[in-house]
C-alpha cells in the first residue's frame, strides 16, 4: 500500500517526543501532546512524500525538510503556548 504522507510531521512527532524528556511541561497528557503537534506543524512547511509503509527517507526528501533548529523552537514556542493555555484543566490530564 502506497500513502501520502507529510515527513515534516514524522519528524516532528520525533522530535516532540525527545523534546518532552527533557523539557518540564505542566503537562504532557495526549491532548497537550497533540496540541503542541498541531501548533508546531501550522507553522512548520509540510513535505509531501509518497512512500510505503515504514519505507526509510530518500535523500533528496529529507534535504528539504525544515532543520532541527527551527523544528526544536516551533516546539518550545508551542509548549509555552499550550503550558499557558491548555485545552482540559490541569488537574484532569486526557489521555
Ligand atoms: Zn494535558
Amino acid at each position: 500500500m502506497f500513502e501520502l504522507k507529510n515527513i515534516t510531521e514524522t519528524i516532528v512527532q520525533e522530535a516532540l517526543q525527545d523534546y518532552l524528556r527533557h523539557a518540564k511541561l505542566p503537562c504532557t497528557c495526549a491532548r497537550c501532546r497533540v496540541d503542541i503537534l498541531a501548533l508546531a506543524l501550522n507553522r512548520l512547511p509540510p513535505r509531501y512524500a509518497v512512500s510505503q509503509k515504514g519505507e526509510i527517507l530518500t535523500e533528496w526528501e529529507s534535504r528539504a525538510l525544515p532543520s532541527q533548529t527551527r523544528i526544536i523552537s516551533e516546539l518550545v514556542r508551542a509548549s509555552e503556548t499550550v503550558a499557558n493555555s491548555p485545552s482540559h484543566p490541569l488537574d484532569s490530564p486526557v489521555n
